[in-house]
């Protein structure tokens, strides 16, 4: 059997086509799921008996379950438990726009960022798209609200488990489904060339943010080994032809180390890669975690760090820090969390 969440609203109409069904049904499915919240196939009154037997038949509708809930100020950690007794994070963040949901892709992750918690865990499995479903609807209904933008920057490398996130998107950007903006939902790699080439051959408004990290080989190759893989000459050319491709600005993430890339140097190095180019640069200051050979930039060194690229003319925002005390900030999620 199937879990019913992981499917598109495409992928319902073939299997009805499939049937000798209308294809309608597959609306009517998302209506009774993500417009009327019924999740019990047996409650889906509108289809006749023979359907939904056969639906009740292929298809599940098992949930994952929160299993702790951790509060801070304007955000919320859920500790999921899958069905097969794996466990993920989710991040519910309140910004004065609305509420937004950072979800995990996997469970664990092999990029093996030298600073980043997550990847402490070799990938175990990735995630099922109706895992990443599950992880705002039962956020949605924990708070009772609805949920406006979706980022995928949880455990994980989204692009090194590439169909399921295309369906997870798919599903929840369906305006029978989710109905959640494209220009709302961002997806967040370290770099994997492929699948960047991949992504911007559909047409989507969804946003692509690039965890960059480092304005040299020399930088990049110490803290990402992704970039031993894709250098940053390739990943550049990459981006350059994606933005040429799709007419998006497309997201840098930076991640200031203390004495590893928050240099004056580093800003002009930076600077001048990204010169020209639509993109954003979103300065992250450093969550500290059990990786003790990392730390935070200096408030000071942050702020000289942002003039010069603003002075040299790029796009720059400091981002929010969020959950560090309940450690829900970026890139201190991990698997086997503490909030067990
Ligand atoms: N694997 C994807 C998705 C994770 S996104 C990617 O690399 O883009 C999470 C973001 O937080 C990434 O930019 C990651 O590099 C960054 N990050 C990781 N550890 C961090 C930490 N301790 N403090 C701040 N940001 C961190």
């Amino acid at each position: 059997m199937k879990n019913i969440f992981g499917y598109t609203r495409g992928m319902l109409e073939d299997y009805f086509l499939e049937l000798g069904e209308k294809k309608f049904k597959a609306q009517q499915v998302f209506e009774w799921l993500y417009l009327k919240k019924v999740y019990d196939i047996k409650g889906f009154t509108n289809i006749k008996k023979e359907s939904l037997e056969k639906l009740l038949k292929d298809f599940d509708t098992t949930f994952i379950k929160i299993t702790k809930v951790l509060e801070g100020k304007d955000v919320k950690k859920f500790l999921f438990t899958l069905i097969d007794g794996e466990k993920i994070e989710a991040v519910l963040m309140e910004h004065d726009y609305g509420l937004s949901v950072c979800v995990s892709s996997q469970v664990g992750c092999n990029m093996g960022c030298k600073f980043c918690e997550s990847g402490r865990l070799k990938k175990i499995r990735d995630l099922e798209a109706y895992e990443i479903v599950l992880q705002i609807i039962l956020i949605e209904e924990y708070v009772k609200k609805r949920i406006r933008s979706v980022v995928i920057m949880g455990i994980g490398e989204p692009f090194d488990n590439y169909d399921n996130i295309m369906r997870f998107i798919e599903i929840i950007n369906d305006p029978k489904g989710l109905a959640i903006g494209a220009r709302h939902i961002t997806v967040s790699t370290c770099g994997l060339v492929p699948k960047i080439k991949e992504f911007s051959e559909l047409d989507w408004q969804v946003n692509l943010a690039i965890s960059l990290h480092g304005a040299t080989d020399y930088v990049r190759n110490k803290i990402m080994p992704v970039n031993k893989v894709y250098s940053l000459d390739v990943l550049m050319d990459t981006l350059r032809e994606y933005i040429v491709k799709t007419n998006r600005r497309v997201t840098i993430e930076y991640v200031m180390l203390n004495m590893v890339n928050d240099g004056e140097n580093d800003a002009h190095n930076l600077a001048k890669l990204l010169r020209g180019m639509n993109v954003y640069v979103n300065l992250i200051p450093y969550n500290e975690t059990s990786h003790i050979e990392y730390s935070k930039s200096s408030k000071s060194k942050i702020d000289k760090f942002y003039t010069i690229l603003k002075e040299e003319g790029i796009n720059v925002t400091v981002r929010r820090e969020f959950g560090g005390n309940i450690k829900a900030a970026c890139g201190q999620l991990r698997s086997e969390s503490d909030c067990k």
